[in-house]
Order: C-alpha cells, then structure tokens, then sequence
C-alpha cells in the first residue's frame, strides 16, 4: 500500500473543459485588443478608469483560463484548491494586464518598453500559472521539469511580446481591424493555451499518505467551475460591449468632430473669400476715397484762387464757410466769419436794409441780391454786389445756401461820376433851354415893368397934384406889388433852373403846382409862336416823391420840343396839351403836341444821346429827361399817333395821400 500510496498518478484532461479554456483564452485575448484600443482613446481620468476597468477585466479572463484548464486536469484523487493563493493569482493577472495596457496605450512603444513589458507581463502569466499549481491541495507530490518549466516561462514571454505587438497594431480603429483582431484574439488565445498547457505538462504528480492541509482550501465543485465559466464570460462580454459602446460613441463623436472640422474649414474659408472680397472693397474705397480728396483739394484750391467772394451756408441763414478771398479781405478767420460774426463788416448805413433782405430770402427761400459796402482788412469800405441761392433737394427743401460777394467799387465809382457828369449836362442842357427861352422870358419880365413903370408915373404924377386921390394911389401901389411878385417869381423859377446843380434832393410834391409853374415861363414863348397851350389836369392827384428842378427841367424839355414841332404848321391850329391824370402806380403826366409827329424810325432813336433833327439842337433833352424819370421810380415813352407827338411819364404815389390842391 506504501508503494501505491507513493505510486505515481496519471493525470487525464476533460477535453470539454480544454477547449472552453480556450474559448475564455480567445475571449479574454479578444478582450485585451479591444480595450486596448479603450485606453488608447481615453484622455485623463476616464483613461485611468478604462486602465483600471481594462486590467481588472483582462487579469479575470487570463486568469479564469489558467484556472479553467487547472480544473480541466483530472487525477484520481480529489483535489481542493487553497483560496488565498488563488485570490493572489488573480491580483497578479491584473496587475499584469494593467502593465500590458499601460504599455500598448502609449503613444510610441520602443524596443525597451515592448521588451520590458513582454518581460513583466510574460513573468506575471507565469507567475499565475505556477501559484496555481501551489494552489492545490491533494494527496500528493507534484514535480515540475525543469527545462519544460523554463520553456514555459520563455514561451509566456515570447507570446506575451508577440501579443503587446499586435495589440499595439490594432489598437486604432481602423477598417477591417474587427477581423484582424477576432483573428490576431484566436492566436493570441491558442498561444496563452500553448503556454498554460506547456506548464501543466511540466509537473507530474506522485501520490503521498499525507494528507493535504485543506486550511483555507476549497474544492470546485462542477456547479461552481460552470458559474466561473459563466461569469468570466459575462465580464468579458461587458468589457467588450462596454468598449465597443464606447468606440462607436467615440466613432460618432469623432465623425461630429470632423463634419465640424470639415464645416469649419468651410466656414473659414468662406471668411477668407469674404475677407478677401472686403479688402478689395476697402481698396477700391481707399481709391475712391482718394480720388474724391483729391478733387475736393482742387475744388478748394479753384474755390479759393478765384478772384471772387464765395460763401455757403446751411438753411438757417448763417455762415460756415467762407474762402479765402473773402477771408482774407476782411482779414477774418473762418472762426471770426462763422455764423452772424460777418455781419460785423456791413456798413452801419446798409446794415438794416441786408439784415432785412437776407432774413426774407431766407425766409421765403427766393434769391437774395443787395449791393452793399463791406469793410475790408484796411478800416476801408467798397461795395460788392452780394447774390446768394438755396439749394433744394429733390422735395424742394432748401438744404443750403451757396452765395457770391463781386466787388463792384469800380462800377459804382464810374456810376457815380456818370451821374455826376449826367447832373453837369443836365445843368448845361437847361442853360441852352433857358437860352432858347431867353427873348419869351424878357417879355414875360418886361411886361410887368413896364406897368410898374406906367404905374408908379401915375402915382407921382398923383402925388405931384398936391391932391393926390388917395384911393386911386392904393389902386396903384398894389398893381405896383403885384406886378413886381410876377417879376420876381419868374426870376426866382430861372434861377433856381439855371442855379441848381448837384444831387437831387426829393420833397413831397404837387404835380399840378409844378406843370403850372412852367406854363409860367413857357407861356409868352408859345404866344410868340402861336401856340395854344392847354391844361388838362386832374383833381385830387396823390402827392409824389421827386426834385422840384429835375422834374421842371422834364417838362420844359417837352413842351420845348412839342413847340418846335409845331413851327413848320400851318395847316392846323398849334396845339399844346399838358396833362395829369390818376393812376394805378401814381400819377400819369402827358405832353401832346399837333406837330410834325414821330415817325417810327426817329421814334426809335430820339432817347439816343446825342440824337438830333434841329439845326442848333444838341441831342440831349429826351436823353436826360429820361434818366430823371427812371431816377423817380417812372418811365418816359412816347405813344405813337397820326398827327404830332404824345410824350407820357408815370411818377409812383407816396402811400395813399392826395393832394387837395388842384388847378386848372
Ligand atoms: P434836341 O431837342 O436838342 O434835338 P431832344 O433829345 O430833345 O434834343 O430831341 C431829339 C430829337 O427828337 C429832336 O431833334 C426831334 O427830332 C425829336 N423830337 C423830340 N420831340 C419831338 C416832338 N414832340 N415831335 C417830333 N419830334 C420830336
């Protein structure tokens, strides 16, 4: 019985039991690949966790494997196993598995890192082998060869490299990889069998009467090695669907990723097509832009060279821009012109009349032109035609005005010495009336002398009888006065005409008082050519605004005229008709005569300066007549007619007055 106690056992395998320790070694390699790719994916703590998760269910694969094909051996006695131990085995899977992921999960694995983790992972697969096999408790010595023990272990080496290698390869998804991997899982599952199954074959057993220490050991009954079956699958089943969830999330993130990329890149370069598109503008802009400064610098420089006052201003009818001939005729800054500070240079004397012109175009929008003196840099003033314009926009709303200052010191400098010169021959050309009147006017001044005379005999002769009728000498005494009062009124009428010289001087006038006082000096010179002058004038006549003189000279100059057209009649009475009448704008004079008449071609000339028919005439009668009705706000014409000449004349009504006074 020693004997057969100390006999040696033969061991026989479940070959049932094999082959699903096999499965679980391709399930677990399997597994190992997947996760791999797990960790490789994950960043930070959820690598860590996947790291942990990984080795913890790789470590159950491998080592339900190993103890899987333990349990497949069979000896005729019973064998239990010591807990603990195999618990440590476990942990030493793990701890393998851990290292293995860690390495393949790198980003590069070098020859030292594949060889060292081959080394450790190779050294902790057999080290889980073997604290197995010391794991059993049973009636018996167990022996290992050495050499077959050592291959073992050199092959749980080899295969570890071999399985770091192709797990490094695969461990990015890729096309196809699901097979290569189901593929690379088979060798990797047959090769960790190949090992497990080199071990076992290292130990031969040699049963002893000792019995074992079943201290902390148990045995696997069938149900318990079918439940280790079960859950080391379901680990390796959750660990697989876990990652494979995972992955395709990560697949699916990824591609969200990329579409994002793509769109990104999309977007970026439309921006960049944009940006493009937006420098051009911008250089088209700039172009622009520089165009326009550069013909604004021209406009401004054109705008200021011009000898011409510009200024423009916005609708309110202030200032705020004025070039720089203006400024620099005032010696203002733009500052110093800018709202209402220009109307610091108006003459005190036109100051109201442009202040109130301006203010009414602003107001009504009309045009606004005034001559007006401004006063220079120098204290001097000159006069300028100022004319400004609105400008509208296109609902006719004035959005500003534009105006122009042109010195007109020159013109109105030759205008007044044209109207000196005028007033000069105007005097003269009532000389030569005067002249012409000179006989008529002796006999109109003789006439009453000689009464005075005959008269003033009478009186003394009165005086002289020691007797004198004193009634009769009174009688006499007035016609004396009166006679002289005739006189002296003639004398006084020329003198003022032939006196009077210089620049009128406007009083309120009768019309009707003026056309008598005329007839004064003309009546004895159309007595002596056989004229009949007639009066036709009209009761209240509205006074008007004018020179006495002037006024005078107008009509002695007509009725002259009227007379010497007369002088060749003789066919018809000689017929001179002065008349005054109402009218809309005043009052209408008119100077009508039975002379020769106008004919259309000398009606044309006869206001000609210059322009004469007559023998001694010198041209200038109808010339200056007009100049000094046009001066009174009137207009002189002549109506045509058959037989001789109208002459008409409109003087404008101050306000509404008229006068009572009236004379026929
Ligand atoms: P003047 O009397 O020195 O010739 P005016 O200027 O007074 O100068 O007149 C110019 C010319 O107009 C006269 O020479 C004459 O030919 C013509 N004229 C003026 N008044 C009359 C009139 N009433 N009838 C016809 N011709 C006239």
């Amino acid at each position: 019985m020693m004997i057969s106690a100390r006999a040696a056992l033969t061991g026989s395998y479940d070959y049932g039991e094999v082959a699903r320790s096999i499965l679980i070694a391709i399930a677990a390699s399997y597994a190992a690949l997947d996760l791999a790719g797990r960790v490789t994916a994950a960043r930070g703590r959820a690598r860590a966790l996947w790291l942990a998760g990984g080795a913890i269910a790789m470590g159950i694969g491998i080592w339900a494997m190993h103890f899987k094909g333990m349990l497949a051996f069979r000896l005729p006695i019973a064998i239990a196993y010591h807990w603990p131990t195999v618990l440590l085995s476990l942990v030493v899977a793990a701890l393998a598995s851990a290292v293995a992921l860690y390495v393949v999960s790198r980003p590069k694995m070098g020859r030292v890192q594949v060889f060292t983790g081959s080394l450790v992972m190779g050294g902790g697969i057999a080290a889980l082998h073997y604290l197995n096999m010391s794991a059993m408790r049973l009636a018996a010595v167990c022996r290992f060869d050495l050499r077959i023990v050592i291959l073992s272990v050199v092959l749980a080496i080899v295969f570890s490299l071999a399985a770091l290698i192709l797990a490094f390869d695969l461990r990015e998804v890729t096309k196809g990889t699901a097979l290569r991997r189901i593929g690379s899982a088979v060798v990797m599952g047959a090769a960790i069998s190949a090992m497990h199954y080199t071990g076992m074959a290292a130990a031969s057993f040699v049963s002893t009467a000792v019995p074992p220490d079943l201290s902390h050991a148990v045995s696997v009954s069938p149900l318990a090695n079918n439940g280790l079956a079960i859950v080391t699958f379901l680990v390796l089943s959750a660990a697989i669907v876990t990652s494979s969830v995972d992955r395709q999330a990560e697949a699916a993130v990824r591609r969200l990723n990329e579409e994002l990329e793509q769109r990104v890149v999309e977007r970026t370069r439309q921006l960049e097509a944009a940006n493009q598109e937006l420098r051009r503008e911008i250089a088209d802009r700039q172009r622009v832009e520089d165009a326009l400064r550069r013909s604004e610098d021209y406009l401004r420089l054109v705008i200021d060279t011009i000898p011409q006052q510009i200024w423009s201003g916005p609708p309110d009818g202030s200032l705020d821009f004025c070039n720089a001939q203006w400024r620099s005729y005032m010696g203002l800054t733009q500052e110093e012109l800018q709202g209402e500070g220009w109307q610091s240079m108006l003459h005190p004397e036109d100051k109201e009349r442009v202040l109130k012109a301006w203010r009414e175009s602003v107001l009504n929008g009309t045009p606004y032109e005034q001559e007006e003196r401004h006063r220079g840099a120098d204290g001097q003033y000159r006069w300028f035609l100022a004319r400004g314009v609105p400008l509208r926009d296109s609902t006719g709303r004035i959005v500003r005005w534009y105006g122009t200052n042109t010195d007109i010191e020159d013109r109105k400098r030759a205008e007044q010495s044209l109207h000196e010169a005028q007033a000069e021959l105007a005097h003269v050309t009532r000389a030569v009336a005067m002249g012409e009147l000179v006989a008529s006017i002796a006999h109109e001044v003789n006439q009453p002398l000689t009464a005075v005379v005959t008269t003033s005999n009478f009186a003394l002769r009165q005086l002289a009888s020691g007797t004198p009728n004193l009634q009769e000498l009174q009688e006499a005494m007035k016609e004396i006065v009166e006679d002289a009062t005739r006189v002296s009124a003639v004398i006084s009428q020329v003198r003022a005409l032939l006196l009077k010289k210089g620049a009128p001087d406007r009083v309120e006038l009768n019309i009707n008082d003026l056309i008598q006082e005329v007839t004064v000096l003309l009546r004895n010179e159309a007595a002596l050519s056989r004229v009949q002058v007639r009066l036709d004038l009209a009761a209240d006549l509205p006074l008007i605004l004018g020179d006495r003189v002037q006024l005078q000279q107008v009509l002695i100059n007509l009725a002259m005229n009227g007379i010497d057209a007369m002088r060749t009649v003789n066919d018809r009475p000689r017929k001179l008709e002065i008349k005054s009448e109402k009218h809309a704008d005043g009052v209408l004079i008119q100077v009508q005569d039975s002379g020769i008449g106008l004919d259309p071609e000398r009606a044309d000339r006869i206001f000609e300066p210059f322009f004469t028919t007559k023998p001694q005439g010198i041209g200038m009668g109808l010339s200056i007549s007009r100049s000094i009705i046009e001066s009174h706000g009137g207009r002189l014409r002549t109506v045509s007619r058959s037989q001789g000449a109208i002459f008409q004349f409109i003087l404008p009504a101050i306000g509404n007055s008229a006068s009572e006074n009236s004379a026929a």
